[in-house]
């Protein structure tokens, strides 16, 4: 039965148990450092299987949600709630833009740029805002989310997903708070990149099932739709990526499995800041000048070509995609 254009309920009503989500934890022995802390933070289960060290490396750590719902009753905000107490239970500072509160403007125009702009005949969003920002002009809106993020340690994206992308108000805090300049620059990508001692994550909801987003899923590989957040903005920024969190087909799921979701997030969250981050290329391995294209160096191809699979999910050099090169880190 199909329930709407996006979900796909199979035969019979909604799932009674809880699946597992996109990441968790598997469980393991307790090695010798995994004891209780002395001083439990507040509302930190008793059964966390988060390292004590790993807690107090995130105490003097700030973190920056971008999040995108409509409704204060979504799942999507219930999962920003979850990662608003864990961490202020953690004692870190924790910041959020909650972009359809603060009306945030998605489109970005002219009407960014404080004062002159240097060519009004011929308007070119990059290089005015990128002038702007150096010399402070910027509208106080982007200048208040660029304040935000350079406080951060970590970012989460917490949003539903809109057209295998983040809703357009999302989409419009991208375009317009990662300013050229400030976010990036030809000389600042991705290994070298602004944000290279940041890390930033995606979390969303999805409403069609998991099984629709593997490689031989109707809507294909979930792999390669993450690419283009996962490396086109935060990865070619600098930050270092974290494993998504996938909550599937959320509306579709029961109400117990819900609330087991949400615990399994908050687990993620006490131990996040300390998580290896997702692969990509490095940059390293790139002609990086413009007579090479910014092409991969012939001596990395050749060693690449004995190899089963592609570097990754994009830098597949004509070889299967590496599975789950976006979804977990190596
Ligand atoms: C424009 C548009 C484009 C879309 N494109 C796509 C697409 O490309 N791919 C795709 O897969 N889907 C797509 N969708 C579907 C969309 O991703 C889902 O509708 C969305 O992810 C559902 O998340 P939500 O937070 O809105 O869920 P909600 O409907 O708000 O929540 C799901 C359930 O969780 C319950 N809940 C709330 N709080 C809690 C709590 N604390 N504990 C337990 N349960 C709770 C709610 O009551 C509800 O029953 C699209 C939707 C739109 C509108």
């Amino acid at each position: 039965m199909l329930r709407d254009a996006w979900t796909y309920q199979p035969h019979g009503s909604s799932r009674k148990v809880p699946v597992k989500p996109s990441w968790s934890p598997e469980p393991t022995s307790n090695p010798p450092y995994l004891q209780r802390p002395q001083n439990k933070p507040p509302g930190h289960s008793e059964e966390s299987p988060v390292p004590v060290r790993n807690l107090c490396l995130q105490a003097d750590k700030t973190v920056l949600i971008v999040y995108a719902h409509q409704s204060p009753k979504s799942f999507n905000c219930a999962a920003k709630d979850a990662a608003v107490q864990v961490f202020t239970d953690l004692g870190c500072k924790v910041i959020v833009s909650d972009l359809y509160a603060m009306k945030f403007q998605a489109v970005g125009t002219a009407d960014d740029i404080k004062g002159k702009l240097k060519n009004p005949e011929h308007f070119l969003y990059n290089e005015e805002t990128m002038v702007a920002w150096k010399e402070g002009r910027l509208s106080d809106d982007i200048k208040e989310e660029h304040h935000k993020l350079e406080q951060a340690d970590l970012v989460i994206f917490q949003f539903p997903l809109y057209w295998f992308s983040v809703p357009a108000i999302m989409k419009g805090w991208i375009d317009r708070v990662l300013t050229q300049g400030f976010a990036f620059s030809l000389q600042n990508l991705y290994d070298n990149g602004m944000f290279k001692n940041k890390k930033a994550m995606l979390s969303f909801t999805t409403g069609g099932m998991e099984s629709m987003y593997l490689p031989d899923g109707i809507n294909g590989d979930i792999n390669v739709l993450l690419w283009p957040l996962q490396n086109g903005v935060l990865r070619f920024c600098g930050f270092q990526v974290l494993a998504p969190q996938i909550f599937w087909s959320i509306a579709h799921t029961s109400p117990d499995a819900r609330a087991a979701l949400l615990e399994a997030w908050k687990t993620r969250l006490q131990g996040l800041l300390n998580e290896k981050p997702l692969s990509f290329a490095h940059t390293e391995l790139f002609d990086l000048n413009f007579q090479g294209g910014f092409r991969l160096r012939a001596d990395v191809k050749e060693e690449c070509a004995s190899k089963p699979y592609g570097l990754t999910t994009a830098h597949h050099l004509g070889k299967p995609l590496p599975p789950n090169n976006q979804t977990k880190p190596e």
